[in-house]
């Protein structure tokens, strides 16, 4: 399974694609979320990530997200491996119950020191500096993958076992356009797998899937795993 933030849209929290609301509506989140802007601006940059914290904080799973976690429990029932590739960074899919969930651009609740590396868990309220300072006194930056940023290697070994392993592959509320998630899908393709996309609209890899269904995955999704695994 591929999951980009379209899954995490009827949580409430906005895709970058969709238009941003408030205060925020006259930037460009594609804008915001790279390195070089933080170095620039990093105040609004984390000023940004501290609405979107809040936006998360409040955020429950969804019927997507809990179809997902019905599915791995029941594989699981019948010794049937299950990965979740996510490029999500709202650890929604861990709240629904999903355990084998592989982050590929990190997590919003964890923030890194520019300077001495140290990561912390941040899930309380809003900073109370921008951007929030370590004790060496080092900028602390979501470590999240931000645009031009590489994936954590780690992730990225894991993604690959799972796609080597792969006979169903779910690509969901993603554009496939970002690499190297994009090329998920032919990596499994290549390997044999059966493929399904669900988005609410087409996608580069429409053509390229067995099956593609067009809507809302908190509606198709639950739907899906009904009538083809009977949960
Ligand atoms: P993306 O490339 O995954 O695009 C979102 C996709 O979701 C679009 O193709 C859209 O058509 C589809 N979509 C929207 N609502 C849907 C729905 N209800 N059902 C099915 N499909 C739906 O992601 P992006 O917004 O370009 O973000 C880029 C990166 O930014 C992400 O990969 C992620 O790292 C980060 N991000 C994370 C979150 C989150 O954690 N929830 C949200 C936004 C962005
Ligand atoms: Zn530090």
């Amino acid at each position: 399974m591929l999951t980009g933030a379209g899954v995490s849209a009827e949580s409430g929290i906005p895709t970058f694609r969709d238009a941003m609301e408030g205060l925020w509506a006259k930037y460009d989140p594609s804008q915001l979320a790279t390195p070089e802007t933080f170095d620039r601006d990093p105040e609004t940059v984390t000023r940004w990530y501290d609405w979107r914290r809040k936006k998360c904080s409040r955020a429950k799973p969804n019927p997507a997200h809990l179809a997902l976690a019905r599915l791995e429990k029941h594989l699981a029932t019948q010794k049937r491996g299950f990965t979740l590739l996510t490029q999500n960074v709202d650890r929604l899919h861990q709240a629904a119950g999903s355990r084998n969930v592989v982050e590929l651009h990190g997590a919003i609740w964890v923030w890194r020191c520019t300077r001495c590396g140290i990561e912390r868990e941040e899930r309380g309220g809003p900073f109370g500096e921008y951007p929030p300072r370590c004790a060496c006194g080092g900028a602390r930056r979501p470590a999240v993958v931000w645009f031009g940023e590489m994936l954590p290697e780690e992730a990225m070994e894991k993604a690959g076992e799972a796609l080597e392993a792969c006979d169903l592959f779910f690509s969901i509320g993603t554009s496939a356009v970002v690499e190297p998630a994009a090329s998920f899908i032919h990596t499994a393709r290549r390997r044999g797998a059966k493929t399904v996309e669900i988005n609410r609209e087409p996608t580069p890899i429409t053509p390229v899937v067995d099956w593609s269904l067009l809507g809302k995955a908190g509606e198709i999704l639950p739907e899906v795993v009904r009538l083809a695994f009977g949960i």
